[in-house]
């Protein structure tokens, strides 16, 4: 479980979960900028378009396993959380050629059984954060400021473009940039 990736450099990952909206400006602004992002999708959210994060992929980003519906993982059992794992990486497999190996419970929402059931499902790392991000604005979990190597969470949201672009003013004026996951964890996460 991490919230935050040892780095040296002042680098962090930029992470964006669910998949409700799909604003086309947004896969300009990360194709274009080149600005590297990990997205945990629920497959219930994204399910009517594949092909949007096709494109984001294609732009750069990682696709990785958010659950089939986003539920209180704690409240299924071990078989229930399984298939909301597997299931999800499976079709992600299928859609975007590569199988997810990072997961993000929802709510960030674990117990004993939601541990287990990502292992088993070949995840290799799960996700928290340190800071939520809404309507571009930064809350910090760690008062004050960005800290090297931390995680941010955003949601897909109706005003996406504006409100992401807002947040990258804020790290870069703190002498920040986003880094991409894949380059800070080991190689084998990802094979
Ligand atoms: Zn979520």
């Amino acid at each position: 479980m991490i919230s935050r990736i040892p780095v040296q450099d002042k680098v962090v990952f930029i992470t964006i979960d669910d998949g409700w909206e799909k604003d086309a400006d947004f896969v300009r602004l990360i194709r274009d900028e080149r600005i590297p992002v990990t997205l945990f999708l629920e497959n219930l959210a994204v399910k009517k378009n594949y092909g949007y994060f096709r494109e984001l992929q294609q732009a750069g980003a990682l696709i990785e396993d958010h659950t089939m519906t986003h539920p209180y993982m704690p409240r299924l059992s071990y078989k229930r959380q399984k298939q909301e794992i597997c299931d999800a990486a499976g079709i992600y497999t299928t859609q975007y050629g590569a199988r997810p190996t990072l997961f993000r419970a929802p709510y960030g929402s674990t117990d004993h059984d939601t541990l287990r059931a990502a292992r088993d499902c070949g995840m290799k790392a799960i996700f928290f954060w340190r800071e939520v991000v809404s309507n571009g604005k930064i809350a910090y979990q760690v008062p004050g400021r960005l800290h090297p190597g931390d995680i941010m969470l955003v949601h897909f949201n109706p005003n996406m473009t504006a409100d992401f672009k807002k947040m990258l003013r804020t790290i870069h004026k703190q002498g920040f940039r986003p880094a991409a996951v894949r380059d800070h964890l080991p190689a084998e996460f990802f094979q």
